[in-house]
């Protein structure tokens, strides 16, 4: 029985190490792509516009003069996105970032190439960078720790999901202050269709609970704080994640999350402070890593355990809900 548990494990474990591979170039290519459609929007929403002087004053008030160029500017642009050779998350093949060399299976393999390439491309000898294997290893870690509590069934390929999509955006807000909202819908409709089919344990009404309260909470504090402050402290795609971690772990989680986002954020600023990086006070942090880690911290812990050690974090079910 044990030793079935770690053969899972091993085989989860390696799943895990390949899909984290995957993982960075999702991390690194998302963002990118969603910046050029955002520049393509931009432009292709003035470029055909036939007059827009005439527009701006429209807009703008009669006596408003419109800045130079503008559509010209705006044709260029578009132009020069269109001129781009196609990114999606399968094309063109990885390359090394600082020499474009495209690199070959066999420097391709999580961990192991990293190590024998003593962290340098193989032929511009550029550091590759700690992220590259340490997402890898949590991907490894966390489909291994799936794979051993639920064995190599569906619900654990669903919390593997739960586990890579997580990831994600905790390094891409981490990177660019976005939760794409392609990676927060996913994570949602999974939540919710793992709660129908019986997978994740949480009944389909606190899936759903956990899901409109988890937005609306967030909605209703961002609301206030602007309301009280003038300022925006955090923005929609933090309303989603939590609406997706609600329909995960069901309603009454919501607070234990919430909690476990702010001790996520305790020692991610730590470590931050302690790595200098936040020597300059520049450097924005957002919400959205402090609650992917505490998505990720809930499943690591288990459900049943942290409903048990810390009771004063389900105030509902203390209220005997
Ligand atoms: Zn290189």
């Amino acid at each position: 029985m044990m030793m079935q548990a770690w053969l899972d494990a091993a085989v989860g474990g390696v799943l895990g190490l390949l899909v984290g591979s995957f993982l960075n170039v999702v991390i690194h290519r998302l963002p990118r792509m969603m910046y050029r459609d955002w520049l393509r929007d931009a432009a292709g929403n003035l470029a055909p516009i036939p007059d827009v002087p005439s527009l701006w004053r429209l807009v703008m008030g009669p006596s408003a003069p419109a800045p130079q160029g503008l559509e010209t500017a705006a044709a260029e642009a578009l132009a020069a996105v269109d001129r781009l050779e196609p990114l999606t998350l399968s094309r063109p093949a990885s390359r090394c970032g600082q020499c474009g060399t495209p690199i070959r299976w066999y420097q391709n393999v999580p961990l192991l190439s990293f190590a024998l390439l003593r962290g340098r491309c193989g032929s511009c000898s550029q550091g590759i960078g700690w992220r590259y294997p340490a997402v890898e290893l949590a991907a490894g870690l966390l489909f291994a720790l799936c794979a051993w509590r639920w064995g190599l069934t569906p619900p654990a390929a669903l919390w593997a999901a739960f586990c890579a999509l997580l990831v994600c955006q905790f390094m891409i807000d981490l990177d660019t202050q976005l939760l794409p909202d392609s990676l927060n819908y996913l994570l949602l409709w999974l939540g919710l269709l793992g709660s129908a089919l019986g997978w994740t344990g949480v009944p389909v009404s606190s899936a759903l609970w956990g899901a409109a309260l988890g937005y609306l909470s967030l909605w209703s504090i961002f609301h206030l704080y602007r309301l009280a402050t003038g300022k925006e402290g955090m923005g929609y795609g933090d309303f989603k994640l939590l609406a997706a971690l609600g329909a995960w772990f069901g309603a009454d989680f919501l607070v234990a999350i919430v909690l476990a986002s702010s001790l996520v954020g305790a020692i991610l600023g730590g470590a931050l402070l302690l790595a200098g990086r936040l020597a300059h006070k520049d450097i924005p942090i957002s919400f959205g890593p402090f609650l992917a880690g505490a998505g990720l911290l809930c499943l690591v812990v288990g459900p049943d355990t942290l409903r048990a050690s810390v009771p004063f974090a389900f105030p509902l079910v203390a209220l005997g809900h």
